[in-house]
């Protein structure tokens, strides 16, 4: 693959980690706008390797990228904010392969590469003090679990809340709904090492989905039901599970990408006696280069301990053979052979 030479506003990035995102499984599927044939990734930390004219950043530079570089003058970007841009900006320098054949980018950065070729707007600047391998899953999970509790659903003391799914995505909601003062923080998971996780960031019940999760959430919640409910899994049972355990003016937010069969299950009668919202946050409704800083200097602190959100790593050689049979729960994350 040739990446071309980076043109006005572009950069060239060394990779050094790249997490495994649910997306990236999608994308595979078609579930993303970028169609195959295209290259993958887009929770990724590199350095700046070489530079187009008009860049103020130096190469050596550490950086996240993005795939949220708001273009500013949409009606989304100037209505309900950059977080919501219709346009992003990406890099117009377009990847061929060896048949001149142009290659998409999944969500503008292809960033599951030894090199990725994005817009410098793209580029968060990252300290040199932190490991890569951790801080590449901000770029995607962490940010829309973390960003989808304190700004899509603004969790506020007191608030009875729920994760549906505890993997990268669930796993930083449980935090973020903790640390913003939530009376109750359930995380609901199948998996017993991640709601052991869970447990540990800030959830007071840890519920398998084959408990009696609504008549449970009822309970601890004093027959209010929830406040907010995160769906963290993609999957249309689960946003019925959680609309169920809403109680009256509940939120659910639809946080996991759902794939193209998902439809919304609900009682109608139950919508208008709850006067329940459901609503979506993509990206936590973050824009990456005011969230990115925040989310690490909270890792920084401890307070958000990203090092537990990851399973492993893989090299480059061994993608292939991860897809063919993908893990979920704990990111994996993949590093330059
Ligand atoms: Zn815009
Ligand atoms: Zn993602």
């Amino acid at each position: 693959v040739d990446l071309g030479p980076p043109g006005p506003g572009e950069v060239r990035v060394a990779m050094e980690a790249c997490g495994i995102c649910h997306s990236d499984v999608l994308a595979i599927h078609g579930g993303i706008p970028e169609q195959p044939p295209l290259i993958l990734g887009h929770e990724t930390v590199g350095r700046i390797e070489a530079t187009g004219p008009g860049v103020d950043l130096v190469v050596g530079q550490r950086v996240l990228l993005a795939w949220r570089n708001p273009c500013g003058t949409c009606r989304p970007c100037r209505r309900q904010g950059p977080a919501f841009c219709l346009r992003p900006v990406h890099a117009d320098t377009a990847p061929v392969d060896a048949d001149e054949a142009v290659l998409a980018r999944a969500f503008g950065i292809g960033g599951m590469a030894s090199h990725a070729l994005v817009h410098v707007g793209q580029c968060v600047p990252v300290g040199d003090d932190l490991d890569p391998v951790p801080t590449s899953i901000v770029g995607c999970g962490v940010m829309t679990g973390y960003g989808s509790v304190v700004r899509t659903a603004a969790v506020e003391t007191g608030d009875h809340v729920a994760v549906f799914g505890c993997g990268g995505v669930g796993t930083a909601a449980v935090v973020a709904a903790s640390r913003a003062g939530a009376a109750t923080v359930v995380a609901i998971d199948p998996d017993p090492d991640q709601r052991a996780l869970a447990g540990r960031l800030g959830a007071d019940l840890c519920l398998d989905p084959d408990d009696d999760v609504a008549t449970t959430i009822r309970r601890a919640t004093d027959g209010e039901g929830l406040d907010v409910a995160i769906e963290a899994a993609g999957h249309h049972d689960v946003l019925a599970l959680a609309f169920r355990c809403l109680g009256v003016g509940g939120t659910v937010v639809q946080v996991g990408s759902p794939r193209p069969v998902d439809h919304l299950p609900i009682a109608l009668p139950q919508l208008f006696l709850k006067r329940a919202t459901i609503t979506a946050s993509i990206y936590g409704d973050t824009e990456p280069r005011v969230g990115v800083p925040e989310l690490l200097d909270l890792y920084r602190s401890g307070e958000l301990p990203l090092d537990e959100f990851v399973g492993g790593t893989i090299g480059l050689s061994e993608v292939p053979a991860w897809f063919a049979a993908p893990t979920s729960g704990r990111r994996t994350v993949v590093v330059p052979d």
